[in-house]
Parts: C-alpha cells; sequence; structure tokens
C-alpha cells in the first residue's frame, strides 16, 4: 500500500497531482492522526530504524552519487539523522508540553501557557550535497512537531532520492509522509500548492524563487542557504592543528562540498607561506602525493559543477596564484585540493560561493583587517577563527555576524545540539537541529486562562474620567 502511494507519486507530477497529494496531506492532518505522542512517536522509532536497517544502502547510495567515502557517509549523514531521531525520542514528551508563564498585572488573576501546536502540512525540499542529512533531518523536526509532511530530496542524487523514496514508503506513515522525487518542474508543481511551512536548502537564487511562492500564500519559509564562509588565522597558533581543522573542515567534508565549508582564508603577509606550507604538508599526509587517486575525497557531483569550479581557477588573473593542487580529471569528476594565494579580489573566486576543493588565501598586513573583508560581503553561514588573543575572539564574536562562529576549529558547530543551525542575511533565515528543528515546524500558541474571580470594571464603558485616572 504504502509502496504503491510512492510508485503513484512518482508518475507524470504536474500540479493537479501535487493538489491532490496536498488535499489528501491535509485530510489526513484534519482527521488529526499526526497530532498525538503516539504517531509523532512511531514515525520517529520508523525513521530511525530505517537509517539503521539500511546503514549500507545509504553508503552505497553516496557513493554512487558523490564517490562519497564511507566514514563521511556514516559519520556526516546516517549517525547525524540517527542522533536527530534519538535526541526527539528522548525529548518529545517535554518538547511537547506546554510551557507555564508569568502573567502581568493587567490580567491579574489569571495564568498563562505556551502550546507548540503543529503547523499543518509542510513541504521539504532538500539539497544534493548531504542528501540523505539534509532530507531527513527535518523531516524529523516536521513529524516530531506534528506535521504531515511532503519531502521533496534533490535530483543531483539520484541514487539517494531513489532510496529515500522507496525506504519511507516502507517505513514511515505514507498517509501522512510522502516524497515526491523529481526536478525544477516537480519542485515547481510542489510551490504552486498552499503549505503550511516550507523548509528549503539549497542556493540563494533559489531561496528567492521559493520565498515569492512561499509569498502569494503567506507562508513562512526556513531557506538553509549557503555563502563564502571565512576563516581567519592569526599568528602564534599552532599552524599543524589550525591546518588539519581547516583541511578537514573543506577537504574532508564531501571535498568542499558542504555549507558550512571554509570558502576562503584571511592571513597575514607574514604568517601566509607558513600556514601554505602546514596546510600542504597536512594534505599530502591525508591524501597522498596525487589525491586524485585518494579514497578519502569525494568526487565533483557533476559536469555542470566540475566545470565550474575549474572556471574559477582558471580565470585569467586567478590561475597563476595556484600554489598548490590544480589537477583534475574530468572523466572522474575529480579535482584535487587547491590552494590559491593572494588572489585578487574582483576575481569570479572571490565574488561566489566556491563549493568546492578550492581554497583561495587572502592577505592582509594586520589580521584585524579580516572582520572589514568578512563584513563588505554578504553575511556567511559560518566564520571561524584561529587565534590565541582574548581579546580578537571577543572582537571576532562580537563584530562578525554570520549564521554561526567557531573559535580555533571549522565546522563543529553543526553536531552541537543545543545550538540553532542557520543563516542570517544572505544566508538564509530561520534555524533547526535539536529543539530548534521542533520548533521551526510548531506555531506558538499564546494561551491565557482567566476565572469569573477578579472582574475589574474599569475595562468597561462608559469611559468615565474616574476610570483613566485609576
Ligand atoms: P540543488 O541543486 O540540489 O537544489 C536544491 C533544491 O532546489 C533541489 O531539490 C532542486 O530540485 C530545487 N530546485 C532547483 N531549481 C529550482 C527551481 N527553479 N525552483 C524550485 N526548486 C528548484 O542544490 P544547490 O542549490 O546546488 O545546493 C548548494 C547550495 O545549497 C549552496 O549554496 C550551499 O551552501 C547551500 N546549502 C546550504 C545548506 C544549509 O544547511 N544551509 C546545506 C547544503 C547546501
Amino acid at each position: 500500500m504504502a509502496g504503491a502511494a510512492q510508485e503513484e507519486d512518482k508518475k507524470l507530477f504536474d500540479s493537479g497531482a501535487a493538489s491532490t497529494l496536498v488535499g489528501e496531506l491535509r485530510d489526513a492532518f484534519a482527521s488529526g492522526a499526526t497530532r498525538g505522542y503516539r504517531w509523532r512517536e512511531s514515525q520517529l522509532r520508523g525513521l530511525l530504524k530505517m537509517t539503521d536497517d539500511h546503514e549500507q544502502d545509504i553508503v552505497a547510495a553516496l557513493r554512487s552519487d558523490l564517490g562519497k567515502p564511507e566514514p563521511e557517509s556514516v559519520l556526516y549523514e546516517v549517525a547525524m539523522v540517527r542522533n536527530a531521531c534519538k535526541l526527539a525520542l528522548k525529548e518529545l514528551q517535554h518538547w511537547m508540553m506546554p510551557e507555564k508563564v508569568k502573567t502581568s498585572l493587567t490580567t491579574f488573576p489569571s495564568s498563562a501557557e505556551i502550546v507548540s501546536e503543529p503547523l499543518g502540512v509542510v513541504l521539504i525540499i532538500s539539497a544534493w550535497n548531504y542528501p540523505y542529512l539534509l532530507s531527513l533531518d527535518p523531516v524529523v523536526g516536521a513529524i516530531a512537531a506534528g506535521n504531515a509532511v511532503v519531502l521533496k530530496p534533490s535530483e543531483l542524487a539520484p541514487a539517494t532520492s531513489a532510496l529515500i523514496a522507496k525506504l519511507v514508503g516502507e517505513y514511515m506513515d505514507s498517509s501522512s509522509i510522502r516524497v515526491v522525487e523529481g526536478a525544477v518542474a516537480e519542485a515547481t508543481a510542489l510551490l504552486e500548492q498552499k503549505w503550511d511551512k516550507i523548509f528549503y536548502t539549497g542556493n540563494g537564487r533559489v531561496g528567492r524563487i521559493v520565498m515569492a511562492a512561499a509569498a502569494k500564500h503567506l507562508t513562512p519559509v526556513v531557506l538553509e542557504l549557503g555563502g563564502k564562509s571565512p576563516v581567519v588565522v592569526d599568528s602564534g597558533v599552532n599552524l599543524q592543528i589550525a591546518s588539519r581543522r581547516i583541511i578537514v573542515g573543506k577537504w574532508g567534508c564531501n571535498n568542499g562540498q558542504a555549507c558550512v565549508s571554509p570558502d576562503y582564508i584571511i592571513t597575514t603577509r607574514d604568517l601566509a607561506p607558513k600556514l601554505v606550507d602546514a596546510l600542504k604538508n597536512e594534505l599530502e599526509m591525508f591524501y597522498g602525493k596525487n589525491p586524485l587517486e585518494s579514497k578519502d575525497l569525494s568526487r565533483i557531483v557533476n559536469s555542470n559543477h566540475f566545470n565550474r569550479l575549474t572556471k574559477l581557477m582558471d580565470e585569467d588573473k586567478v590561475s597563476d596564484k595556484v600554489v598548490y593542487g590544480g589537477e583534475r580529471d574530468p572523466t572522474k569528476l575529480q579535482i584535487a585540493p587547491t590552494i590559491l594565494l593572494d588572489v585578487p579580489r574582483n576575481c569570479l573566486i572571490m565574488n561566489e560561493e566556491i563549493f568546492g576543493p578550492l581554497l583561495p588565501i587572502l592577505t592582509v598586513d594586520k589580521v584585524e583587517e579580516s572582520f572589514d573583508i568578512i563584513n563588505s560581503g554578504g553575511k556567511p553561514l559560518a566564520a571561524y577563527i584561529f587565534t590565541n588573543d582574548k581579546k580578537l575572539k571577543e572582537h571576532f564574536v562580537k563584530n562578525v555576524s554570520a549564521g554561526g562562529l567557531v573559535v580555533n576549529d571549522t565546522t563543529v558547530h553543526v553536531a552541537v545540539h543545543t545550538l540553532p543551525f542557520g543563516g542570517v542575511g544572505q544566508s538564509g533565515m530561520g534555524a533547526y537541529h535539536g529543539k530548534f528543528s521542533f520548533d521551526a515546524f510548531s506555531h506558538k500558541k499564546a494561551v491565557v486562562y482567566r476565572s469569573f474571580m477578579g472582574d475589574a470594571a474599569m475595562r468597561y464603558p462608559p469611559y468615565t474620567n474616574g476610570k483613566l485616572r485609576l
């Protein structure tokens, strides 16, 4: 039955089909089926079991879509979905409980609480780079909050998309949770419908399309976008550890195809050669002398992105700035870790999100100049600094605006479920992870309870001067 419903969704998915699908899910939501604790719990358990039972299928799909190394798939996709389910299962009863709040003298005597209610029928559109995680992590929040859900995974990771569609049909309640596979046409048909929330992960150009479509129905959105996430490296730090942590956040995250991967480095002119040497040493230790042969690096997702990336490093004023790497193999869609030193600020690579294995380094006279460079662009999804200087850390935290910051490491904030994960400005709006996921898919309903005691006459007309003076 579940499989049949998914099969039906796969055929000719146009606006009419999208409307029928949303209608079915609206009926399911209106029946109250998704609201109770038991349904939410059972769906979270289903998702957890699906992830546990099929870990190796997920790893194989990610290898097929991205050549993703197994440890990266297990750690950053499987384990993160698993942990999100486990946390939600542990905390759900607590999250669902109304939160008592203080009242004011104006309403005395009264009590008040914030009731988290499901929004209704929600749409999740996800991206290709962490296709299992980015599809199912938001689903955890949506079902924990008691919503009916439609998920559209990315067509650029077709093996993972097909696997998710098949498994969700088998492990989850298909009367309230459905997967629609497809590309722009299918996403457009879905976006024409009225949703109670749209949660989109991807680039800012499509983010604007999503927001415009949502505006027609006054639908709230979460936009998980990207940006140019900088790394500032100050003098006096342990360069070996700093380099390793930069490398693991860049090339160790899907070969730089991660939204929070370091996009560029800013360091001082004096430190730059030492930092380049440290990065080279560690890169060679990790990926060998011929990184194109390394099994520990993902490939580029497709030839469009491969060509986009080679254009960035082959631009005239940039190509002679390569100090490490630069090798590529179009037949295998592989690009080696590549470092570029002192690229001009007005080149392509410094004016779009790189989202791949190229790492330019900008140099400044004084490390403090970094902050103006960062703040002169769109607000990034993440920003990192390596420093031992307490004042510099404080200055960084106070003055650099980004979705999230990490001091003396990269990307690790993503794994801290007590922190909201999301962008600001051009890098997006709204946040999720942990309880923030539950909140992202809940309406916080304000409820005041009064009795028939203490009925103050001054509230009622006629409004006499005497009442005003009270
Ligand atoms: P993508 O190409 O997979 O697109 C994302 C989704 O948008 C897909 O499901 C796709 O079908 C849909 N889509 C594409 N064109 C559309 C259109 N015209 N109308 C409606 N839907 C459309 O992924 P991408 O955009 O290349 O992803 C990379 C970007 O996403 C980068 O900017 C990256 O930083 C960002 N990203 C952000 C996060 C985050 O959590 N903030 C995570 C991953 C990626």
